[in-house]
């Protein structure tokens, strides 16, 4: 799958004169890759004509002349399937897209001018924008190659919470009647990887985030594979550390130190050093009005799976990340989505919530010389803000409509602008449904702010 060193070399100078980016887009699960990624090839289809983007320059001052997708260059990557999700937006009722579940890609030519100097008129140039959409939860790994097994294993039982071990329940019982020293029994040790896998999902079908390792949640082509039958052995601390290396290769524990070890190898390793380390810039899509609809519980862990997901941006120079793998982004975004489910004058105060919970990483982000900003959109604006009258008082609401068709006018509560604390959640202040896309009415899909992320990620190449 390696390009041509003369195709290489090409992408090199054209990097160096700044006619190609390499933009990748994550986030964990429904955050809203899906919808971002199809809004943006979108919006830059439409460029120059319907498309309203007035807060990325070249596009106020009519320079952005348009954007076709053109033939990728890395055959092994899947492409992003633009073409399925604006079949989804387009029909009738409109649906979702379906997300997408592993690594993908789509290349863009954009046409702009540069804004004129001196009195001749300027040049058409061309941006090669290439665009990769990946699960967050493959970040989630970083941390997994600072452990051997046997302290994966106790960082792992660190983390408990009532519900959230209730939905462990089964593998719980399962692994207290592995014993470590004992010969591993392939069949044995697949049953109860698939409990631990089962309960990741569930966890993270109740709303949890923080969840290793990130690949048994989107195995993708892995799913089944040996490598991802591990899991962590509660009981390994009663077992005496120099006793656990004599054991035999075939024992539970050999067995499942040597998985993990692939795990990281052949894993987590490769996407850091063949993709990650190649992007230029990136978003970090964030859920953070879902999570506060969810509850306190899910709210922290979002907050913990963040932490440790930014990891992954750590760029200090003792940081695992840069120690491992010299990535070089020299920008980055993050951003809170689904803003349209607030109203508008809430939009301040969710970019402060977004900041206020990840105020550690941009601290070292800003230190690293990183330049990083936060903001709050909607990719696909799925309602309409209203003022409505109560009692003689106006009051902003929204306007939309079900996922099962039913007409929406409401007010979903005031985002707190700082971290939740227990009297917000006391309150429980704060819930909206889920709305259906807006029928599309030809042109280019609905957005808030999507040009403000636009004009930070590529605007500065646009001149
Ligand atoms: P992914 O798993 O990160 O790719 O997430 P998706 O893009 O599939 O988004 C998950 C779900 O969030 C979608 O099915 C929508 O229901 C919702 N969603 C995503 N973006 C928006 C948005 O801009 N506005 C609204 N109202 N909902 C959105």
């Amino acid at each position: 799958m390696r390009q041509p060193l003369a195709r290489e070399l090409h992408d090199l100078l054209e990097r160096g004169r700044d006619r190609q980016l390499r933009l990748a887009v994550t986030g964990l699960s429904r955050s809203g890759k899906t919808a971002f990624l199809t809004s943006l090839v979108n919006q830059m289809r439409h460029a120059g004509l319907e498309a309203r983007l007035d807060l990325l320059p070249a596009a106020r001052e009519g320079r952005l002349l348009g954007a076709r997708r053109v033939n990728q260059q890395d055959l092994g990557v899947p492409r992003f399937p633009y073409d399925q999700a604006m079949a989804a937006l387009e029909e009738t009722p409109p649906r979702w897209p379906e997300p997408t579940r592993g690594i993908s890609e789509l290349r863009l030519a954009i046409r702009y001018r540069p804004p004129r100097r001196g009195l001749l008129g300027s040049d058409t140039r061309q941006l090669t924008l290439d665009l990769f959409d990946y699960p967050g939860e493959w970040l989630l790994d970083l941390p997994l190659l600072a452990h051997d097994y046997p302290g994966w294993c106790q960082a792992q039982q660190a983390l408990t919470g009532t519900e959230r071990r209730s939905l462990f329940a089964d593998w719980h019982a399962a692994v207290a009647a592995l014993d470590p020293t004992a010969e591993a029994d392939e069949a044995q040790l697949a049953a109860i990887a698939e409990r631990y896998a089962e309960g990741l999902r569930a966890a993270r079908e109740a709303g949890f985030a923080d969840l290793q390792p990130g690949r048994f949640l989107l195995p993708g082509e892995l799913a089944g594979a040996p490598v991802l039958q591990f899991f962590p052995l509660p009981g390994l601390a009663r077992l005496d550390p120099a006793e656990r290396e004599r054991l035999p290769p075939e024992s539970n524990y050999a067995t499942l130190a040597r998985r993990f070890q692939y795990y990281q190898q052949h894993i987590v390793r490769p996407f850091y050093r063949e993709h990650f380390r190649r992007f230029d810039r990136q978003i970090v899509l964030v859920d953070l009005l879902g999570a506060l609809n969810a509850g306190p519980e899910r709210f922290q862990d979002l907050s913990r799976a963040l932490a440790t997901l930014m990891q992954s941006f750590d760029y200090g120079q003792r940081s695992l990340l840069s120690r491992l793998f010299a990535p070089r982004i020299d920008r980055l975004a993050i951003a809170a989505t689904k803003a349209d489910h607030v109203t508008p004058e809430q939009h301040g105060r969710l970019v402060g919530l977004l900041e206020a919970l990840l105020a550690e990483p941009l601290k070292d982000l800003r230190f690293a010389s990183v330049p990083v900003r936060a903001l709050s959109l909607a990719s696909i604006r799925a309602s309409e803000a209203r003022e409505v009258e109560h009692r003689g008082q106006r009051s902003p609401a929204l306007r939309g409509t079900s996922l099962d068709g039913e007409p929406l006018l409401l007010f979903p509560g005031e985002v707190p602008d700082r971290l939740p604390d227990a009297d917000f959640w006391a309150r429980q202040g704060f819930h909206f449904p889920a709305f259906r896309p807006l029928p599309l009415e030809g042109g280019a899909l609905p957005h808030i702010r999507l040009d403000a992320a636009l004009d930070w990620l590529i605007g500065d190449k646009l001149t």
